[in-house]
């Protein structure tokens, strides 16, 4: 298939050359030109601008950073669907609001294209990987022309329903695992300052009912994995203020259908207090960060 790939950031870099591994034709723009080289290397082709890069192209796929950031590539100062061929997909793998997605969605349908919101998880090891989970908002019939897209890069494809299902369904997990995060921080934090190793501490817990994805795959503790961000001062990954967005999607989510997002809003004040901090570039295991501070504190007072 012929592809247009926008934003070829940390995910989408290694998104698109999937694609191109898997026999697509990629032709990807970025607002950062320095972001092109990579898929070049790998056998893609850069535009220089989005309507470019969609010139001739059966799909479209996203991934931004922002709602403000997809709204302006379709309709703002990108101006896509003003120039893409009638019944062009268009995919947003981007995590954004759910009203601003069923809004673009509507808009998208008026001048006789398609859209499908497919936000993953997996992060960027996922992505490298090609094991990403897409949750998928739309028509099914459109997600079975996006299907062989989002085979080449990722493993599950879950049909959630209708326009902004997938984002509800990805903003819910992200509540989740921002909470659960945090949680495993405190407990990591808690057994340290009480004489446990974090290796061994994280040993237990992870086999045992505390274990989570952070446990499992993205101990915040630096060290006890190798290989993850907290074992390289916090350094790529998924950015605090990414995971900050989404948990503000979601306490949103709840305000606007009347539910209860307790934790959800604390743990959102945290990351936002985190941020505030100066840690939003750093992945978001680092609100480990928050912990050893208030361990230290703590220390202090009882000398
Ligand atoms: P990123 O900041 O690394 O990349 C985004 C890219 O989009 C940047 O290179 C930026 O220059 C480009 N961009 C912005 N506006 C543009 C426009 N109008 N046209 C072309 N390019 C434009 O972000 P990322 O980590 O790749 O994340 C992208 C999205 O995926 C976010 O919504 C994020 O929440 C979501 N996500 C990220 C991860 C992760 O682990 N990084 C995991 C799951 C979901």
């Amino acid at each position: 298939m012929r592809v247009a790939f926008i934003g070829l950031g940390n995910m989408g870099k290694p998104m698109s050359r999937n694609l191109v591994r898997a026999g697509h034709q990629v032709t990807g723009f970025d607002l950062v030109p320095a972001a092109g080289a990579y898929l070049l290397a790998q056998g893609g082709q850069v535009a220089d601008s989005a309507v470019a890069a969609a010139a001739g192209a059966d799909v479209v796929i996203s991934m931004l950073p922002t709602s403000e950031h997809v709204r302006d590539l379709y309709f703002g100062r990108g101006a896509l669907v003003a120039h893409i061929a009638p019944g062009t997909l268009l995919i947003d793998s981007s995590t954004i609001s759910i009203s601003v997605t069923r809004e673009l969605a509507s808009e998208v349908r008026k001048n006789g294209c398609a859209m499908i919101d497919a936000p993953v998880s997996g992060g960027t090891l996922g992505a490298e990987a090609g094991t990403l989970t897409f949750m998928v908002g739309g028509e099914a019939t459109d997600l079975e022309r996006a299907r062989p897209l989002l085979e080449a890069m990722g493993k599950n494809i879950v049909h959630a329903g209708s326009n902004g299902a997938g984002q509800t369904a990805k903003i819910c997990n992200n509540m989740l695992s921002g909470i659960c995060m945090i949680g495993t921080t405190e407990a990591l934090a808690l057994g340290i300052a009480n004489g446990l190793d974090p290796k061994i501490l994280s040993d237990i817990m992870r086999t045992s009912s505390g274990t989570n994805f952070a446990l499992q795959r993205l101990n915040p503790y630096p060290g006890v994995m190798p290989e993850v961000p907290s074992s390289r001062d916090y350094q790529g990954g998924f950015r605090t203020d990414f995971q900050l967005k989404d948990m503000l999607l979601a306490v949103q989510l709840a305000n606007e259908s009347k539910t209860l997002a307790t934790l959800g809003s604390v743990a959102c004040n945290l990351f936002s207090i985190h941020c505030d901090n100066g840690y939003a570039a750093l992945d978001y295991s680092s609100i480990m960060l928050m912990m050893d501070k208030a361990l230290a504190a703590a220390a202090s007072r009882t000398k």
